[in-house]
C-alpha cells in the first residue's frame, strides 16, 4: 500500500509562486498547476494563506483529475483554507474554516 501523507515533491512556496493566469484566455485549455504536469485542468483549487492574504483574496491553482487531491492536500497540510471547484466556478472568498 502506498504511503499517504506529506508529498515528497517540492512545489515551491505557495505564497510566491501560486499566481496562475491560466483562466480567462478564451479558447485555451488551462493546464494543471502541478509542476511537470501538462494535463488539461478540469478543477480549480481555490486557496488562501491566512497569514498574508485578506479574507476576500482567493488564489487559484488549476488541476487535472490526477492532481486535484495532491494540490488540495498540499495546501491543507499547511492549514490554508482550500476549496476545490469545477474549472468554471468562481469562489468569492474562502472562510478560515472552509476545509
Ligand atoms: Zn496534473
Amino acid at each position: 500500500m502506498a504511503a499517504r501523507g506529506r508529498p515528497a515533491v517540492q512545489l515551491g512556496a505557495p505564497s510566491v509562486s501560486a499566481t496562475y493566469d491560466v483562466i480567462g484566455e478564451p479558447g485555451t485549455v488551462p493546464v494543471c498547476s502541478r509542476a511537470g504536469c501538462d494535463a488539461p485542468a478540469s478543477w480549480r483549487v481555490n486557496w488562501r494563506n491566512p497569514r498574508i492574504h485578506a479574507e476576500d483574496r482567493v488564489k487559484i491553482w488549476v488541476a487535472c483529475d490526477d492532481h486535484r487531491g495532491f494540490l488540495a492536500d498540499y495546501l491543507q497540510s499547511r492549514a490554508f483554507p482550500v476549496r476545490v471547484t469545477g474549472i468554471a466556478e468562481d469562489v468569492e472568498r474562502l472562510d478560515d474554516r472552509a476545509v
